[in-house]
């Protein structure tokens, strides 16, 4: 059950409401908007009248939701959810906020340089493997908290805010200080027990989409975190396993409206694991602006012929300094700009 309250709605009169759910047996989470609060009742009480909510004081409507994602859906936050960080960088509000960088930290100079090239192009965080989920065992598996110290560093450095991959539990603790966002890889979409232990971090979280899950898995996976109290949320579609072999995966650009539709939460596009080949990386990277992204998650790499991970699908420099200006040039077609860099070499 969804409630929302009026805008004139008093503290007590959002306690009553909250006492009454509580005592129907329902989980109550709270979110205060810019205009109203909004309290979603989550759990199967076994009865109750949603119209004995819709008359209570300071209450402007209360309704039932069959969507088996209640935390999720648009509904809780109508205005949708804006994650803020501690420099001020904000990710669901009007800037397109690019977050670029190799598939895996490799050494401390080519993570430096990484940095500057990435800082220098206008992007806000710095991506960056330090546990690698390859295909092969016998493939680099990452540098581990090596990776992640270089990673703080660099970013310090550079003013640049640190993403990176955690693909179990145990790895959280050890990342905490190292990174400003948890990325969960598409391999770890439906790893409930991983996503569980994200909603009682209190540090934001980018979630891909996995390779054969449906929008509504995507959005079952994202309540896993938020059921946990974590509302620092990030969707990102990466490309879905399709029938097309050409590209490595099929960019679900279609997804990207479709989740502004059905979740509050930002949702970035990544073009590079959606296609696999560097030179379709920039169409995908503006459709996916042009469709509504909030952000973008791409590969960069100072040398991508000698990259560890996923070379042929990393940018040149030079190609993603010009992808920055094009997407400049684009976001205000659609209501959204791209920051000029803060930084140079
Ligand atoms: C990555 O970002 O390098 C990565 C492994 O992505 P995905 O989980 O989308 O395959
Ligand atoms: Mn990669």
């Amino acid at each position: 059950m969804i409630v929302a309250m009026m805008e004139s709605a008093t503290e007590e009169q959002i306690q009553q409401v909250i006492e009454r759910m509580v005592e129907l047996g329902f989980d109550v989470h709270r979110t205060t908007g810019a205009i109203q609060t909004v309290l979603a009742g989550v759990g199967k009480p076994a009865q109750f009248e949603v119209q004995e909510f819709q008359v209570l004081a300071g209450v402007a409507e209360a309704y039932r939701i069959s969507s088996p994602y209640k935390l999720a859906g648009r509904g809780f936050r109508p205005e949708g959810t804006v994650v803020r960080f501690p420099n001020g960088v904000t990710v669901g509000g009007e800037e397109v906020v690019v977050m670029a960088g190799p598939c895996s930290v490799e050494s401390r100079e080519q993570i430096l340089l990484s940095a500057q090239q990435v800082a220098a192009g206008g992007a806000k965080f710095l991506r960056g493997g330090a546990f690698k989920p390859r295909s092969s065992p016998y493939s680099f598996q990452g540098m581990g908290l090596e990776g992640l110290k270089l990673l703080r560093e660099v970013g310090d450095s550079t003013g640049l805010l640190i993403i990176s991959e955690v693909m179990e539990i145990s790895q959280i603790e050890l990342m905490m200080p190292y990174v400003d966002v948890f990325q969960v890889g598409a391999r770890n979409m439906q790893n409930f027990n991983l996503l569980r232990e994200l909603g009682h971090v209190r540090k934001p979280v980018l979630l891909k989409r996995g390779i054969a899950a449906t929008i509504e898995e995507l959005l079952l996976s994202a309540e896993y975190i938020l059921a946990g109290g974590n509302y620092d949320l990030i969707l990102c579609e990466r490309g879905i396993r399709t029938f097309e072999t050409y590209t490595r995966n099929t960019m679900d650009i279609s997804a990207i409206p479709v989740l502004k539709k059905l979740t509050h939460l930002p949702v970035l596009g990544d073009p590079s694991h959606g296609v696999g080949r560097r030179d379709m990386v920039p169409a995908m990277a503006m459709a996916a602006v042009a469709a509504g992204a909030d952000g973008l998650l791409m590969e960069m790499h100072p040398n991508p012929d000698k990259a560890m991970s996923d070379g042929a699908q990393s940018l040149f420099p030079e190609q993603y300094e010009k992808l920055m200006d094009n997407l400049r040039a684009l976001a205000p077609v659609v209501g959204r700009s791209v920051a000029k860099p803060a930084y140079a070499i």
